[in-house]
């Protein structure tokens, strides 16, 4: 099986380097599967998974919070605001971050809240508590 190299690349550093078989992921425009010899593309990305399919069934997820995907027909480069192995997820804090961000959106009807700010925190933790392994 052919295979595509997958880098996912942070402000803080990289996060993910692997061959993977097949990437899928959602973009603004909609759901992206990659496989090798995909055709050059950059794509702005939703808060949401990186699935990632390896060889002999195997399959990974990393949580991204937005950024930017880039795909040669070898690589797929990653650039996210912010990204975690499955494993690498607190659930605790992204309970709590979930927590205080419907607390939030409860209170923007009466209060000067930032609704938007206060829905994607909502939908990163969420995103999170999703890709962890350890639910
Ligand atoms: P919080 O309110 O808990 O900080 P957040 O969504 O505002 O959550 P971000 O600004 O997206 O956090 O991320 C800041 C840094 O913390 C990034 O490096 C990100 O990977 C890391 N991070 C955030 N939440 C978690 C989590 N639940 N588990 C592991 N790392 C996390």
């Amino acid at each position: 099986m052919k295979t595509i190299k997958v880098n996912v690349v942070t402000p803080d550093g990289p996060v993910y380097e692997s061959d993977v078989e097949m990437v899928s992921t959602k973009a603004k425009s909609g759901e992206l599967g990659i496989l090798p010899g995909h055709i050059p593309l950059v794509a702005p990305l939703e808060i949401g998974a990186v699935r990632l399919k390896l060889g002999g069934g195997k399959q990974e997820q990393i949580a991204v919070s937005g950024g930017f995907l880039e795909v040669r027909p070898d690589q797929v480069t990653i650039l996210a605001q912010a990204a975690e192995n499955a494993a690498d997820i607190d659930v605790d804090r992204a309970l709590r971050a979930k927590e205080r961000a419907e607390q939030r959106l409860q209170q923007a009807q009466q209060e000067h809240i930032d609704f938007k700010r206060a829905e994607l925190a909502l939908q990163r933790a969420i995103n999170r508590l999703a890709v962890s392994d350890k639910r």
